[in-house]
């Protein structure tokens, strides 16, 4: 029997795997989630011996099961081949005594790789198998990785096209740099003159628009979405959860049952949520920690159990979490709603049109497995710092909020249990503002000056992905408003 995926907003939708990653929404907006999540059933101690890619397979074979042995081992070994920087795939590390799970070793130095490098070819082996034989369109919104880490993995991916809108001045340097400059015929990348929000719910519209969806029919087109609504994101990071802490037992650090926290810091809610995915497939964890910027509206939502975005918008130096709307929360709403669609609607419709919803206390205490909490924009440089004086170990700014709210756990708690922490960037994707939490002199140095004095600083060397932009020609120059992104669609694709 399948694990068919139902939807957070329709009582009668069901599908298989594949279609739900081609799908990439469910109907009425909601998200796909599997009926039940399947149970991990091995021993970690033998899961302890297992390279990165039989940990993808046994995850994903649990989750995907209209796909074949042949086809999942296609697709993995596709996707964590050469293209990282190292064998193992997913490093950890200690330091000062927690477990840093580097997630940037891939293409573009973010975590959105472990993801996207096999969203791909998930996508055109679930248009294979359903004999689908529209063109797949890729449409995206990006506060500012996920845009070049799908550009990289569907460029010149035959039968797909891939359009990335980001919020013009809402993302890096170097992410800018990174996406203006992608190659691929099949590429696509706007600005947009508004933030990530906008960005995302003008994506959101597109999907959602049927009169579209008919006139893309019309000309052999079709929508779907390599965001982390996408099950097809959210399943392969489940993997580097469970791969991590069979690495701790290998290690010697844990043994196996051992509980673990996991810290992870938040945007869009996908990562941490597949956090929370591998804990109900049996990973011994303890507290799952959500770590915000300024942009703090879970940490809001966990202390008052109100989900309010009307407030004051962030441009933080950590810009992949500078999001009010984190869409993978509907997952947590729909199951501690009592898995009912029609309650999450009405919840999701009030987000919508207040931009707010209120939890009930019997709902709150389905969040008892997570903690939440923020750094300012000081408390983030000062993580960055102290960790650099302390450890020789420099964090990117994403991964330094994280760092800052687990001290603050920690501080509240005395909670000593072995902590995980997932390293969502490299510090060369995010170099100005690391630089400038270590020592102020550096902020008068230009872009690429910085970057190689952080080679000196952290004695890492300069990722290939870095390399690669430093003369790249800038070749998409569109800028549009957030009323226009529907028209820039379908210029591109001549409707
Ligand atoms: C996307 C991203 C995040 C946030 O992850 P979510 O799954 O959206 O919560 C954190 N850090 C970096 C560097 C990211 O690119």
């Amino acid at each position: 029997m399948d694990l068919l995926y139902k939807s957070t907003r329709s009582a009668t939708e069901k599908v298989t795997a594949s279609k739900a990653i081609l799908n990439g929404l469910a109907e009425n907006g909601g998200l796909y989630i599997p009926e039940t999540i399947p149970a991990l059933d091995m021993d970690f101690n033998e899961i302890a011996k297992m390279k990165y890619q039989e940990v993808a397979y046994l995850v994903l074979s649990k989750f995907l099961t209209d796909f074949t042995k042949d086809e999942l081992e296609y697709c993995i070994n596709n996707a964590y081949d050469s293209k990282f920087d190292t064998e193992e795939i997913v490093p950890v590390k200690k330091v000062e005594g927690t477990y840093i799970i580097e997630l940037f070793h891939g293409k573009t130095i973010a975590f959105k790789d472990m993801a996207l490098s096999i969203l791909p070819y998930l996508m055109t082996v679930s248009a294979k198998k359903n004999n689908i034989k529209n063109e797949i369109v890729i449409l995206t919104a990006t506060s500012g990785d996920t845009g070049k880490a799908a550009l990289a993995g569907f460029a010149d991916v035959p039968g797909t096209k891939i359009i990335v809108f980001y919020p013009k001045d809402g993302v890096s340097p170097v992410q800018k740099k990174q996406m203006v400059t992608q190659k691929g015929d099949n590429t696509f990348v706007i600005g947009i003159n508004g933030n990530f929000d906008q960005a995302q719910t003008g994506v959101k519209n597109m999907f959602n628009n049927k009169e579209l969806k008919t006139r893309m029919n019309e000309k052999g087109f079709q929508f779907s979405s390599a965001n982390s609504i996408n099950i097809g994101r959210l399943v392969p990071q489940i993997v580097y959860y469970i791969y991590s802490y069979s690495k701790l037992i290998k290690n010697g650090a844990i043994k196996a049952g051992d509980k673990v926290n996991i810290t992870v810091p938040t945007g869009n809610f996908g990562n941490i949520l597949a956090a929370y995915y591998a804990k109900k497939m049996g990973l011994p964890v303890n507290k799952l920690i959500c770590a915000s910027n300024e942009n703090k509206v879970l940490f809001d939502f966990f202390t008052s159990g109100t989900y309010d975005k009307n407030r004051e918008f962030y441009l933080t130096s950590s810009p992949s979490m500078d999001i009010l709307i984190s869409s993978n929360l509907e997952r947590l709403i729909y199951e501690i709603a009592g898995y009912d669609a029609d309650k999450n609607t009405a919840l999701m419709n009030s987000l919508a049109k207040d931009g707010k919803y209120d939890i009930t206390p019997a709902m709150k205490e389905g969040l008892a497995d997570f903690y939440g909490n923020y750094t300012s924009q000081e408390e983030t440089a000062k993580a960055i710092k102290e960790l650099y004086e302390k450890a020789s170990y420099v964090l990117d700014t994403h991964t330094a909020v994280a760092y800052g709210v687990y001290e603050k756990y920690k501080n509240e708690t005395k909670d000593d249990t072995p902590t995980l922490i997932a390293s969502t960037a490299s510090p060369y994707k995010f170099s100005r503002d690391v630089m400038k939490a270590i020592d102020e002199k550096y902020d008068s140095l230009e872009d690429f000056s910085l970057i190689d004095e952080l080679e000196k600083v952290s004695k890492v060397k300069i990722p290939d992905a870095i390399n690669e932009i430093r003369n790249a020609k800038v070749i998409h120059k569109t800028v549009c408003e957030v009323d226009e992104m529907q028209n820039e669609v379908e210029k591109y694709l001549g409707l």
